[in-house]
C-alpha cells in the first residue's frame, strides 16, 4: 500500500502534510463475546475438543484471524450486480486443524448468513461482531482437512477510517472494487483474515449485462482460466495458484482496456485500465515489464506466475494497494507509485509479514525500491535520498520520527510514515554497514528463503547479520527500535 502523499520523497508534487490514522480500524477492537454452546458429546476426539481462537493472536488487530485451523484454499463464487450493488457469494473453504476442534470463527463483516455445512454436513452458525462462529455437527480432529461452505447475500460494505480512507468493497462510477488492507476482505468473504494465513483462490465472479447489452469485466488476482458465457450473465474464473494472504484478496468489476503482453522472462502480463485513465496510464502496460525485469535483478526471481496491474478511475480513493499479481491504483500511477507496488509482489506478497508489527518489512522494502530505481534512472542517490528524509526538508516525511518502524502503537497507525521512510532508512543503514554485494545477497536470500511465506522482524535481523558476518545490534538498536530519532554518526 502506499498513500498518495505520505512518502512521497521527490521535491516537485506539492504534498500536504503528513496523515494519520488513515487506515484506522478502531471499529476492530471488539470485546468477543461466546455465542455457542461447548463441544458435542461422542467419541474421544469430541472430548477433547475445544472451540478454536477468535483472534490469530496479533497486537495490534486482536479479533482478526482465528485460531485452530490453517486455509489451505479458497474457492469463491460470487455473483454481482453493478446497479444494485448486491452480492451473492458461496465460499468453500478447505482447512486443515491444528486442534480438535468443537466449533471455530471465520471473520465476516456485515452480509446475511444463509447456511453453512462442514464436511458437507449442516453446520450451526452465529455472529458476534466481525465474527462467524461455526459449530459443525461432529468435532473436527486435530489435523484433518475438512470443508466449509458458507452461503451469503446483501449489500457488501466499504469501512471507512477515521480520516476517511476507504476499504472493504467500494462502488465505483462503473462498477466495483474490493480491497482488503487491513481489514477489508471480511466485508466480501467470510475466512481467515490475518497474514498469516496464506493460501491458494479460485475466484469466480458472476456479472450481469448492461443496458446496452455488454458485458462488465472482472479482473482478480492470478490468471484467468475461463470464461462463460450464459447469456443475459457471464462468469469469469480468477486462479491464485501461489499461496496469498487475504488482504492482497482483490476483485475489480467495471470496464476495462486489456492491455497483455510479455516479462523479460517470459511470464504474462495482463495491465486493465478504466477508459477514464487511458490518455494517463498510456504508459503503464510498457512500465511493468521493464520494472519487473529490473526488480529480478535486485531481488531474485518473480515470485508468481503472471503479473500486471489494474488502473481504476476511483478519485475518491487515496492510496495504492499491492494486490497480489495485479496492484490496484486509484487512478493512473506514475512511476515510483508503480515501482513500489511492484516490489511489493517480492515484499509483502511473496514475503508476507507475520503479524502487522511486521509491516516495516513490506513498506520499508517497498520504499526503498523507489529510492534505488530513482538512483537507477539517474535521479537523487540513495544517500541523497537518505539526507533528505533525515532532514525532513521533503514534502510527508515529518511524521517518520513518531514511533519505531517495528513498533506501530495501534493498529490505526501501521500505515504511517514511519513503517514507510524510516521503514527505507533501516534497510540503506544495512546497505551501507555491509557493502553492496553483502546486502543484495540478503535481499535475494530472505526473498528466497521465505518464497511464499510469512517471515518477521526477529528472522530479518539474524539474516543481515548471518550473511554478512557483521554485529549489527547497535545498527538495529539505533535506527529500529530507539524511540527517538537516531542523531546522525
Ligand atoms: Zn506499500
Amino acid at each position: 500500500m502506499r498513500p498518495r502523499t505520505a512518502t512521497d520523497h521527490r521535491p516537485w508534487p506539492a504534498a500536504s502534510g503528513t496523515r494519520s490514522g488513515w487506515a484506522s480500524a478502531a471499529a476492530l477492537f471488539l470485546v468477543m463475546t461466546t455465542a455457542c454452546a461447548g463441544p458435542a458429546t461422542g467419541d474421544g476426539a469430541a472430548a477433547a475438543a475445544r472451540p478454536g481462537a477468535a483472534g490469530a493472536g496479533d497486537r495490534l488487530f486482536p479479533t482478526l484471524g482465528n485460531g485452530g485451523y490453517d486455509v489451505t484454499h479458497y474457492g469463491l463464487a460470487l455473483d454481482y450486480v453493478p446497479e444494485t450493488n448486491h452480492l451473492k457469494g458461496r465460499a468453500v473453504i478447505t482447512a486443515r486443524a491444528t486442534q480438535d476442534l468443537s466449533r471455530f470463527d471465520l471473520d465476516l463483516s456485515g452480509l446475511r448468513v444463509r447456511a453453512a455445512t462442514v464436511r458437507g454436513a449442516k453446520a450451526r452458525v452465529a455472529r458476534s461482531g466481525d465474527e462467524l462462529v461455526v459449530t459443525p455437527a461432529r468435532p473436527v480432529r486435530n489435523h484433518e482437512v475438512f470443508e466449509t461452505t458458507v452461503t451469503y447475500d446483501g449489500t457488501p460494505r466499504t469501512i471507512e477510517g477515521a480520516d476517511g480512507g476507504l476499504e472493504g468493497w467500494i462502488e465505483t462510477d462503473d462498477g466495483s472494487t474490493a480491497l482488503g488492507e487491513p481489514t477489508g476482505s471480511m466485508t466480501w468473504f467470510p475466512g481467515n483474515h490475518h497474514p498469516s494465513d496464506k493460501a491458494t483462490y479460485d475466484i469466480r465472479v458472476t456479472v450481469p449485462k448492461d443496458a446496452e447489452g455488454d458485458f462488465y469485466d472482472v479482473v482478480s488476482n492470478g490468471e484467468l482460466i475461463a470464461e462463460e458465457d450464459e447469456g443475459e450473465t457471464v462468469t469469469r474464473h480468477w486462479r491464485a495458484k501461489e499461496p496469498m494472504a487475504s488482504y492482497l484478496a482483490h476483485v475489480s468489476v467495471g470496464y476495462f482496456e486489456i492491455h497483455k503482453g510479455w516479462t523479460p522472462d517470459h511470464l504474462p502480463v495482463y495491465v486493465a485500465v478504466d477508459p477514464e485513465e487511458s490518455e494517463d496510464a498510456g504508459a503503464v502496460a510498457k512500465l511493468v515489464p521493464e520494472i519487473i525485469g529490473w526488480a529480478d535483478e535486485r531481488f531474485g526471481p518473480y515470485p508468481f506466475s503472471s503479473t500486471g496491474a489494474v488502473v481504476d478511475h476511483l478519485p475518491g480513493l487515496d492510496y495504492a494497494l499491492e494486490t497480489q499479481t495485479k496492484p490496484y491504483f486509484a487512478e493512473a500511477p506514475d512511476e515510483a507509485l508503480l515501482v513500489h507496488e511492484l516490489a511489493h509482489q517480492w515484499f509483502g506478497d511473496s514475503v508476507t509479514p507475520r503479524t502487522w508489527k511486521d509491516m516495516w518489512l513490506s513498506e520499508g522494502m517497498a520504499t526503498y525500491a523507489e529510492w534505488l530505481w530513482e538512483e537507477d534512472q539517474g535521479g537523487r542517490s540513495t544517500d541523497e535520498i537518505f539526507e533528505d528524509f533525515y532532514d525532513g526538508t521533503d514534502a510527508g516525511a515529518g511524521g517518520i520520527w513518531a514511533f519505531p518502524p517495528a513498533d506501530p502503537p495501534s493498529g490505526g497507525r501501521v500505515s504511517d510514515p514511519p513503517v514507510y521512510g524510516r521503514g527505507a532508512m533501516v534497510v540503506h543503514k544495512v546497505r551501507e554497514a555491509v557493502g553492496d554485494e553483502a546486502f543484495f545477497d540478503i535481499l535475494r536470500t530472505w526473498t528466497r528463503q521465505h518464497r511464499h511465506g510469512n517471515a518477521d522482524t526477529r528472522q530479518f535481523v539474524a539474516l543481515c547479520e548471518s550473511r554478512s558476518g557483521k554485529d549489527l545490534t547497535g545498527l538495529f538498536d539505533t535506527w529500529l527500535f530507539d524511540k527517538k530519532k537516531p542523531t546522525r554518526m
